[in-house]
């Protein structure tokens, strides 16, 4: 059965590697993009690479945007398997915690936590009746307590905090053939990861397509990178 994947923040940087390894990967993918022009031409821009992805205007903040993508995927699919919450910023960057105002941090956490609530409380319910889904939630090395230091206070505790959200989910779906975990990519050129990093765009979104696709005896509820559990 061809599996159903939805990817937020599909335009660009990780995310549109994500959709690209997804839908190399068989799955069929709709492309979530806060600007449906930016998601257009990122599924042409797809399509001249050989690949084809559906595309919906998506805001994780918005939830009349959320309600909307979620009337097409139970129009034109009737399931979602997958659910890819790439979606974030880093609006403090090396930005000491003691000088940030708190709209910042208000921000941060509107897409980087309550935009994943927000698209699992939607979307869950719906894998429920299906008996199948894989979230993968992006957080980052910079989001594990294990690795807890200074500066980038807004975006640290959001991943944080969005690991936490993976336990608690993946805990309240456990014995249903949903799994919930989290990955941090590395640090990957993109806008937010700027060009000296090491790592491409691909090489971020291949354990977001291994978790995905995560056989009925997959891990649920941990936290990954490369393919293995990383600390907390
Ligand atoms: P990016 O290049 O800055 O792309 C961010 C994506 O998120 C864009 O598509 C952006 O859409 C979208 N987005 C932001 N706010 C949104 C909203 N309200 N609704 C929907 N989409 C929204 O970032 P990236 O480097 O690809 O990062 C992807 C994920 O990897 C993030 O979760 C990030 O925290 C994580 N990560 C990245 C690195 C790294 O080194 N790059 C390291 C660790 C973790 P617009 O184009 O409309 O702005």
């Amino acid at each position: 059965m061809e599996r159903i994947a939805l990817v937020t923040g599909g335009n660009r940087g990780i995310g549109y590697a994500a959709c690209k390894g997804l839908a190399m990967a068989g799955l069929r993918v709709i492309l979530g993009s806060r600007d449906a022009g930016r998601g257009i031409l990122a599924a042409e821009t797809l399509r001249e690479e050989g690949v084809e992805v559906d595309t919906h205007q998506l805001d994780v903040t918005d939830q009349a945007s959320v309600t909307s993508l979620n009337e097409f995927i139970l129009t034109k699919y009737g399931r979602l398997d997958v659910l890819v919450n790439n979606a974030a910023v880093h609006l403090d960057s090396g930005k000491s915690f003691l000088n940030i105002p708190v709209d910042i941090l208000h921000q941060t956490f509107e897409i980087n936590l309550y935009g994943a609530l927000r698209l699992c409380q939607t979307f869950i319910p719906l894998m429920k009746k299906h008996d199948y889904g894989r979230v993968v939630n992006v957080s980052s090395d910079m989001g594990a307590l294990s690795k807890m230091s200074g500066r980038s206070g807004a975006y640290r505790t959001s991943k944080a905090a969005l690991n936490a959200l993976t336990r608690v989910i993946a805990s309240e779906v456990r014995g249903s053939n949903i799994k919930v975990n989290t990955m941090s990519p590395g640090w990957v050129r993109t806008d937010m990861g700027g060009p000296s990093a090491p790592r491409s765009p691909e090489q971020g979104a291949d354990t977001i397509v291994w978790l995905a696709t995560l056989p009925d005896d997959g891990p649920s509820g941990g936290f990954f990178k490369d393919r293995e559990p990383i600390a907390w």
